[in-house]
């Protein structure tokens, strides 16, 4: 593994700008459109396809990068584009990253190509935790996942909410609780075939920002799934809860469980696959930080009010600047985390989280900047950073909110064990 560098190679840089000219092309010009709809852009979905920038072998490429730079690089290009056609094109990497993380090799390459289809038929994923009493506090979770030994199957019951593909997905990933004694440890993921009759969408939400990115309930309904749809295993399954029981039994006898994230590093299995994860998702909210940015100094040089260019005053200068200066500082911790968790490097300060967090409040705050730059025009849909702004909220909310990545980096900073 080599050391930390910020020179991209020739072959990163030739991905970059193969992406960037889908995102400028493609992308941008259909941005408005999409966003009005508030429909997946599947033509869209379908080009991407057709040139290999939507396939399993794209993204595995990316995620195998040794320098662990593939995919911010990428989720930057593409997000510049625009953040709801972008959502809707890497949207099934969560679910396939959740097979990934959990899945046996057999069931990696039986799953994870069925997420994508192929470029005549395309498919998306949906990967189902979240639920309306756990959002945050996922050992709030109530969809139950039964064993019918008799059948070997599972039966699964409960609603998800706030899915991202919900639905219209071929396959569903599905996080449930197997043993309710055990919180978050008594959870398992299950691969939802398509097709599989009992589960159906509810409510198709309508919202602030991201329209282009389908987002909706997922009802399971008396859901049954064959024994292998179990990610993992049985086995492996009934030894971890064994473990966790064993783990609560102890804890309860006053010997004490170690914390979830001790001193000095984030430990826990699950705590480190969101550490490995969470950069990507800065990187989206950099290239929408980027995006917005562009569009504020272009503005700022040719709009002229008393006589000279905006930009000719310090105070919008300035404010282009501090924005510049974000975005990159954003972009660096993206990159650290990216390549420490390409490097298997433990995360002594959360710096997955970290990034997540800066990049997510980057965005906001410049495409905030960005409007106030452009004046009434900004306010406009005439002009894309009102788009950018609203897209830009989800970043602060989603894949952990800003305050539990705050929660994150300070447990694990401290060592205490902090509300
Ligand atoms: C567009 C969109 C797409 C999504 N896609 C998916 C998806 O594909 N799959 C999926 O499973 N989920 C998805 N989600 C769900 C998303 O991950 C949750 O919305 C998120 O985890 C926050 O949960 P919540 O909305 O219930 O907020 P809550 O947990 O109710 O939080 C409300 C507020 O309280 C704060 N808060 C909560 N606990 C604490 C604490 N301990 N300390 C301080 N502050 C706290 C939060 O930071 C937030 O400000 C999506 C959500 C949206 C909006």
């Amino acid at each position: 593994m080599g050391e930390f560098a910020l020179d991209l190679g020739d072959d990163q840089k030739a991905v970059r700008d193969w992406v960037h000219g889908f995102a400028a092309d493609v992308i941008r010009p259909a941005a408005a459109e999409w966003d009005e709809r508030e429909e997946t852009p599947w033509p869209v979905i379908q080009e991407a396809a057709k040139i290999g920038l939507y396939s399993l072998d794209f993204y595995a490429q990316q995620y195998f990068d040794p320098t662990g730079l593939g995919i911010p690089v990428v989720m930057e290009e593409l997000f510049w584009g625009d953040a709801g056609i972008g959502l809707s094109i890497v949207g099934t990497a969560l679910a396939a990253v959740g097979v990934l993380a959990n899945g046996t090799e057999e069931q990696i390459g039986t799953w994870i190509p069925q997420m994508y289809g192929d470029e005549n038929d395309v498919k998306v994923a949906a990967f189902c935790s979240s639920e309306p009493d756990a959002g945050s506090d996922v050992s709030a979770m109530r969809t139950r996942a039964v064993y019918d030994e008799a059948a070997d199957e599972w039966v699964l019951n409960g609603t998800k909410t706030w899915v991202t593909n919900g639905g219209i997905a071929g396959v569903h990933v599905v996080v449930a609780v197997v043993d309710p004694g055990l919180g978050a440890k008594g959870h398992a993921s299950f691969v939802v075939p398509p097709g599989t009759p009992g589960l159906s969408q509810g409510q198709k939400f309508k919202k602030h920002g991201i329209r282009a990115s389908h987002t909706a309930e997922v009802v399971l309904d008396g859901v049954r799934v064959p024994g292998h749809c179990l990610l993992g295993g049985k086995e492996k399954l009934d030894e971890r809860l064994a473990r966790a029981r064993e783990r609560a039994k102890r804890g309860k006898a006053g010997v004490g469980a170690p914390p979830a994230e001790g001193r000095g590093s984030v430990r826990n299995a699950a705590m480190a696959t969101f550490e490995a994860s969470r950069p990507a998702v800065g990187a989206q909210a950099v290239g929408i930080a980027r995006a917005a940015y562009e569009v504020a100094l272009d503005y700022a040089r040719t709009r002229v009010q008393f006589g000279r260019p905006i930009i000719d005053n310090q105070g919008i200068a300035f404010q282009l600047a501090d924005m510049r200066t974000r975005i990159d500082a954003a972009r660096l911790l993206v990159w650290r985390a990216s390549w420490m968790a390409a490097a298997g490097k433990p995360f002594e300060a959360a710096e997955g989280s970290m990034s997540k967090l800066f990049a997510g409040e980057t965005a906001k705050a410049v495409t905030a900047q960005a409007i106030q730059i452009l004046g009434g025009n900004g306010f406009t849909r005439e002009y894309p950073v009102e788009r950018m702004h609203r897209d830009a909220a989800i970043y602060s909310i989603f894949e952990g909110t800003s305050e539990i990545q705050r929660l994150v980096v300070a447990r694990t900073i401290s060592g205490v064990h902090i509300r």
